[in-house]
């Protein structure tokens, strides 16, 4: 049984303006404060959500459900506010999160943006829950879901997402998303140790496009806030994957093998949403798009 407790509260808005790190975007939108994945590696531990959290609770021991979000997204809609919004949902939880199994906060806002669709929507994710929506997903005319891979190699993911869905489960989530005409994305952020050829393959098979990031560039504080990340890496004897520049390697062998025009970098490369406007990246038709 999850430990984590739940604390709904009524919130006053639902789309927040980005800035910074997502600057390609014009709003996140959270439906959960909190996430019960408790990934070691998360930075949200370190922002201010974390640390001034009222509960006084560790990260993922607590999740506080914004139960008025779908009518919030409702009224920001009949404002007109989605019409020219690039969404990137979720950036400081999981909108796939265990308790969006019964509170179907995440679709009712699908629900809402299928009839009135923002400009650009990244649903960013790490669990196979998303499937369960993909028909009103693909309802929704740019979006791709965004699925977080950041190593082939399960024990490896144990020890840094001990909570989360296995690495097959998420490969298995991508390819049923990409059969539902809904375009895919890997996330390999953080790049974890791993064989880069081996996941490079595997999500050339799944994925429209791949987006690496590793700790120095994605943490939006030069690694500052991945430190206690860092110092695992090197306490399981990952230390080649703990310094500055670890990813440039792998970086080289996902270009080579998906080509470079679906594989983005870092900040660069999630910020990027023109190529949802310009329908799914086949692997058969990279190499066009490349010149
Ligand atoms: S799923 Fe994302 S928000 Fe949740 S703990 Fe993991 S990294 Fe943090």
């Amino acid at each position: 049984m999850s430990r984590t407790r739940v604390f709904p509260r009524e919130a006053r808005s639902i789309l927040t303006r980005t800035g910074g790190f997502l600057h390609g975007f014009t709003h996140t939108l959270q439906p959960y404060v909190g996430c019960e994945f408790s990934c070691s590696y998360c930075y949200v531990r370190e922002m201010p959500v974390q640390k001034l959290n009222p509960y006084r609770l560790p990260w993922s021991d607590w999740i506080s459900p914004k139960r008025n979000a779908v009518e919030l997204l409702e009224r920001a809609a009949e404002r007109g506010k989605l019409d020219r919004a690039r969404i990137f949902c979720s950036s400081s939880t999981d909108p796939y999160t265990p308790l969006e199994r019964s509170l179907e906060l995440t679709r009712g806002c699908l629900a809402v943006m299928g009839s009135h669709p923002p400009e650009a929507l990244v649903l960013q994710t790490r669990s196979p829950l998303v499937t369960r929506d993909r028909e009103l997903i693909a309802r929704i005319p740019s979006v791709v879901v965004s699925v977080t891979i950041p190593t082939d190699d399960e024990s490896v993911r144990r020890h840094f997402e001990p909570n989360s869905p296995s690495l097959a489960k998420r490969i298995e989530t991508l390819a049923i998303l990409r059969a539902a005409g809904i375009r895919t994305q890997a996330a390999v952020s953080p790049l974890l140790p791993c064989d880069p050829e081996r996941l490079a393959e595997q999500l050339d098979a799944v994925a429209d496009r791949v987006v690496i990031d590793d700790f120095f560039r994605g943490d939006g504080a030069g690694g500052r806030r991945s430190r206690a990340a860092i110092r695992q890496l090197r306490e399981l004897g990952f230390e080649r994957w703990s310094r500055p520049g670890y990813a440039d390697a792998a970086v080289e062998i996902f270009r080579s093998r998906l080509g470079p025009g679906r594989v983005g970098i870092s900040e660069q490369g999630f910020n990027d949403t023109g190529w949802l406007r310009q329908g799914p990246v086949r692997a058969e038709d990279a190499s066009v798009r490349e010149g």
